[in-house]
C-alpha cells in the first residue's frame, strides 16, 4: 500500500511541475498494529493479576472475614500478585527506557568477562535451589566492549535466568565469554528440553511465550527477551539462538569491541 503526495510547484518563469511522492504504508501499518496488540497485551497481563488481588480483598472484607488461617494464606497470595505486576511495571519501564535511547549507541569500556563473573556469583543460589551446575568459561584478562554496564547486567541476567529456569533441574548451564578478532561473545548453553523451530522467529517479541502457564509459573512476565534483544541492538550487536527440541537451547549475544587503537576510555 502506498500513500501519494502530489504537490504542484511553479517557479518565476511559471513553469509548472508536479511533485510526487510515494510513500510505504505497509511498514507504518505493521508497527501501528504492533502498537495496538502491545497496549491491549499490557493491559490484559496487568488486568489479571489485579482481578484477583481485588477478589482477595473482597472474600477478606466479606465471606473470610473471621478466618484467620484464610487470612493468612489470603494475603500470601495478594502479595505474590502485586509482586507479579510490579515485576511487569518494572519490566515495561525497562524496555521503554532501552527503546528511548535506542539511537545512541553506548560507548563506556564495560568489561564483559568481568560482569559475567558477577551474573554467574549473583545466581549461584537460585541454580543450587534447581540443582543445576553454573558453569563460566571467560578469557583470564578483561574484555572490554563500548556498552551501557547497567544493560550488559540485564541481558546476561535474563538469559542465564532462563536457562535455569527453563533448563533441566540437575542439568548444566555453561556461561562463556569468548574474544573474536573485531567482536566478543556472551553465550548461555542449557541442556533442557530446548525450542521447537516454529517458536524461534517469535521468541523476542514482547509477551510472546512457549509455555505461558510454565512462564507465570516462574515469575516470568514475558518481556525477558524482548529486553535483550533491545540491549543489543542499542549495542549494535546481534543475537543468535539455537535450539532444537529435546536439545537444550543456546543463546549468544555477539557484541563489537573496541576498535583496534582507540584508547579505552
Ligand atoms: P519469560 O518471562 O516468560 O521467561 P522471556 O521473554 O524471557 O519471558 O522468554 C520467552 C519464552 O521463551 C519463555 O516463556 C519460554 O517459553 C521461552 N524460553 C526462554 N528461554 C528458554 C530456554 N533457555 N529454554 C527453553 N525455552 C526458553
Amino acid at each position: 500500500t502506498f500513500r501519494i503526495h502530489i504537490a504542484a510547484l511553479r517557479d518565476s518563469g511559471l513553469r509548472h511541475a508536479t511533485l510526487l511522492t510515494f510513500q510505504d504504508l505497509s511498514e507504518q501499518r505493521v508497527i501501528e498494529r504492533m502498537r495496538v496488540d502491545f497496549v491491549a497485551n499490557a493491559s490484559h497481563e496487568l488486568r489479571t493479576p489485579l482481578a484477583s488481588l481485588l477478589g482477595f480483598v473482597e472474600t477478606l472484607q466479606g465471606p473470610a472475614r473471621n478466618d484467620e488461617r484464610a487470612r493468612e494464606r489470603f494475603l500470601g497470595i495478594m502479595r505474590e500478585q502485586g509482586l507479579r505486576m510490579a515485576r511487569l511495571v518494572d519490566d515495561l519501564l525497562s524496555l521503554s527506557r532501552i527503546e528511548q535511547r535506542a539511537h545512541v549507541a553506548p560507548d563506556t569500556p564495560v568489561d564483559l568477562a568481568g560482569i559475567a563473573r558477577e551474573i554467574v556469583d549473583s545466581l549461584t543460589l537460585m541454580a543450587r535451589e534447581r540443582q543445576v551446575a553454573l558453569v563460566l568459561k571467560t578469557p583470564r584478562e578483561a574484555l572490554q566492549v563500548p556498552g551501557d554496564r547497567d544493560e550488559l547486567l540485564r541481558l546476561m541476567e535474563n538469559l542465564v535466568e532462563n536457562a535455569i529456569k527453563y533448563g533441566k533441574p540437575g542439568g548444566e548451564v555453561a556461561v562463556t565469554v569468548d574474544a573474536g578478532e573485531s567482536e566478543a561473545s556472551f553465550s548461555v548453553r542449557d541442556d533442557g528440553p530446548g525450542i521447537a523451530p516454529e517458536h524461534l522467529p517469535r521468541l523476542t517479541e514482547r509477551f510472546y511465550r512457549v509455555d505461558t502457564a510454565a512462564s507465570r509459573e516462574a515469575g516470568g512476565t514475558g518481556l525477558g527477551l524482548a529486553i535483550v534483544k533491545h540491549i543489543v541492538l542499542r549495542h549494535r550487536g546481534r543475537l543468535t539462538i539455537e535450539s532444537k527440541s529435546g536439545e537444550g537451547a543456546t543463546f549468544r549475544a555477539i557484541l563489537p569491541r573496541f576498535e583496534a587503537g582507540r584508547t579505552n576510555g
